[in-house]
Order: structure tokens, then C-alpha cells, then sequence
């Protein structure tokens, strides 16, 4: 029998039982084309589902990770054959389907997307998933019509995945970037990203007006509750906020006089069932605009065996920028 490495988790009590254990590749799930997984990350979903602070792993036994990069091994699938590097992002992967911990992923081919030309498996998982949706959060700011030239642009939880790779897309492009973050130890650290001012992020997380001083044109919001709510209420006139995470809390208690009052837009990012063009898209301007000596910056690398301790880190707002995980 074939078998593989992975991280299984089971249904506990209080939070999934987790244990590497050897998988039996008779056991993967459906699929048109398995992948031979080098890389992976940790992103805050993967700490949500490892630790269980969330229900994010839906079926059970499950592999946990939602994302990966690897080697195509077998393909019925007639966009991929054996060799090819590919890259998978969300589409239920850790969640209702069998994950990226492990050596091996069967998934459809319809999921992958190609490893850009010039990137190198473990760059497209120091980007991951956190990266692709700053990406995205990027992408919808421009095609709402916004510029650099119009305005400050406001990145909140910026120390984190998705806050790191934003600051150095957003700066690389010409933006004045102004990063929230609650550890001032990091501001060298955003500065090297390309960062031009740094704020305290105890200035947006407390209830605040319904209408504050206008200070940004625009705004990339990893965080929710009550610091999306003053992200708007600071939005200029004509601006808009990407928002994409829940680092804060899921709740929304903003008031809507941003909305008719200043004309101020809400863009909503999903990185999980994104149809496949606008992945290409991002992938793409991940490759040509994202700045590698920066990408090298905010990056650590782990071992398959250190997942479990850096999802809890995640979650708890300890870990900087992006892990990638050698799943070697
Ligand atoms: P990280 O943990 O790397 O970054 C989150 C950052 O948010 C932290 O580093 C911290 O930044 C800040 N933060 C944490 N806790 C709080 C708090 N209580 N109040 C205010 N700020 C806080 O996570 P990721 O970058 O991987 O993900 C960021 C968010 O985006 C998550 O909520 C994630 O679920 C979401 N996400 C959504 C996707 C989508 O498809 N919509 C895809 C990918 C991510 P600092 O220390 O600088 O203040």
C-alpha cells in the first residue's frame, strides 16, 4: 500500500486531535490531478483550524492547510501532465476537502493555477494565500478606479500575512502608505516594506464617530469590527476600503453615513471560491509587481513538524509577515 506523510486531524472534544501520522494514498479524496506537495504556509485560517477557534475543518478526518504548492505527479486533467509546478488556493482545501499538510493533494485541475513563470514554489507559498488575497484587495481598489495620486492608502493588521504583502504591493506601486499595526517594534520592519507612515492601531480598534477626519483615499482591512468601521468613517470623500479578514472580530458596527454622506464604497474580498480568471490575474501581478527582496523580508521558514505551534502563534498575533512550511 502507498502511503504518504501528513498532519490529520480528528474530531475532539474541545478542538481537533492532531497527529503526522502515514496516509494511505487509497484514502485521498476525488480528484483529476494529485500534486506532490513541497510547500505550504500557515496562514490565519490554517491557526483557526488547528487550534479550532474556529469551525473551519468541516469533515472529519481532515488534512488541514489551505494552500500548497507542488509537483504534478498523475493528470487526467488536459491543462496539467506529470512535472508541471502548480498552486492551489482555498476551494474548500482543509476545510471539506483533503488539505496541504501532507506530501500528497489529489484535487481537481480546475482548482490549480500555474506556478508563474520566475517563481519558485517556496515564493508562491511565502506569498500563499494571505498574499494572493492582498492581491486581490489591490486589484479591486484599481478597477474601482483609485490611484496613488488620489490619496493615502490606509493597511490595517499590516505586520500580519495579508498587511505585509499589501504594504510592499501598495508602496512598489506609488502609494503613500500609511500601516496600522499594534507592535511598534515592527515599524523598521513595515519602513523596509516600503511603509510611509505608521499608526497605532489602539486609533482605529475602539468605537469610534460615525464620521471621523478624512484621512485616506483608500483602504486594504484585515481586521473587521470596530476598526473596518473607522477605516470607513476616515475614508475621503469618493474612497473606498477592501475588506478582507476578521483578525478583530467578524462584526461590523459601523453606521452608513460614510456610505451617503461621502460617497465612500465597501469592496468585499474572497480569496475561497474566486473564479479562476481573477486568480490568474493576481498571480500574474503577484509575479511581475511584487518586489522579491521584500517577499524575502517578511518571510520565515518551518518545518512540516512546527504547523501546529505556529497556527496557535498565528492566532494569537504573534507571527510576522509570512511562514512558508517545507513540507518536504
Ligand atoms: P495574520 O495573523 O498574519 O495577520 C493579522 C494581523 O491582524 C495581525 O498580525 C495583527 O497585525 C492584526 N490583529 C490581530 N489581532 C488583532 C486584534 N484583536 N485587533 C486588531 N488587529 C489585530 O493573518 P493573515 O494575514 O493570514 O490574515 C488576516 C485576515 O485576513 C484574517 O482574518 C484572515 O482570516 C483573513 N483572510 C481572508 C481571506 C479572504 O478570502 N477573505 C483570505 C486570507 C486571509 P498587527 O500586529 O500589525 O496589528
Amino acid at each position: 500500500m502507498s502511503t504518504f506523510k501528513a498532519l490529520v486531524a480528528t474530531k475532539g472534544e474541545t478542538g481537533p486531535n492532531l497527529a503526522f501520522t502515514e496516509f494511505a494514498e487509497s484514502e485521498l479524496m476525488e480528484g483529476d490531478v494529485t500534486v506532490r506537495v513541497t510547500h505550504s504556509t500557515v496562514n490565519y485560517k490554517d491557526g483557526l483550524a488547528l487550534t479550532g477557534r474556529a469551525p473551519v475543518i468541516r469533515r472529519w478526518p481532515m488534512i488541514p492547510g489551505i494552500d500548497f504548492a507542488g509537483r504534478v505527479e498523475t493528470s487526467q486533467h488536459p491543462d496539467f501532465k506529470p512535472g508541471d509546478l502548480v498552486i492551489l488556493n482555498g476551494w474548500g482545501t482543509g476545510e471539506t476537502h483533503l488539505g496541504a499538510y501532507a506530501q500528497k493533494s489529489r484535487v481537481k485541475g480546475d482548482w490549480l493555477v500555474p506556478l508563474p513563470a520566475g517563481m519558485n514554489p517556496d515564493e508562491a507559498m511565502a506569498i500563499g494565500t494571505a498574499g494572493y488575497t492582498a492581491m486581490l484587495c489591490v486589484l479591486a481598489l484599481e478597477k474601482y478606479g483609485l490611484k496613488p495620486a488620489d490619496g493615502p492608502v490606509v493597511v490595517t493588521g499590516a505586520a500580519g500575512g495579508v498587511g505585509s504583502v499589501a504594504v510592499a504591493l501598495l508602496a512598489k506601486a506609488g502609494w503613500h502608505v500609511v500601516a496600522s499595526t499594534g507592535r511598534p517594534e515592527e515599524a523598521d520592519y513595515l519602513k523596509g516594506l516600503g511603509a510611509s507612515e505608521i499608526i497605532d492601531r489602539a486609533e482605529l480598534s475602539a468605537p469610534g464617530r460615525p464620521l471621523g477626519k478624512e484621512r485616506w483615499i483608500a483602504g486594504i482591512d484585515a481586521v473587521g469590527s470596530h476598526t473596518l468601521a473607522n477605516v470607513l468613517s476616515m475614508t475621503k470623500y469618493g474612497g473606498a476600503v477592501a475588506a478582507c479578514g476578521l483578525a478583530q472580530g467578524m462584526d461590523l458596527p459601523a453606521s452608513v453615513a460614510p456610505f451617503i454622506l461621502r460617497g465612500v464604497s465597501l469592496l468585499g474580498i474572497d480569496s475561497v471560491m474566486c473564479p479562476k480568471p481573477r486568480r490568474l490575474e493576481a498571480w500574474a501581478r503577484l509575479a511581475g509587481d511584487l518586489d522579491r527582496e521584500r517577499l524575502a523580508l517578511m518571510t520565515t521558514t518551518i518545518p512540516l513538524a512546527d504547523v501546529i505551534e505556529t497556527g496557535r502563534a498565528i492566532v494569537d498575533g504573534k507571527v510576522r509577515g509570512r511562514v512558508v512550511v517545507e513540507v518536504g
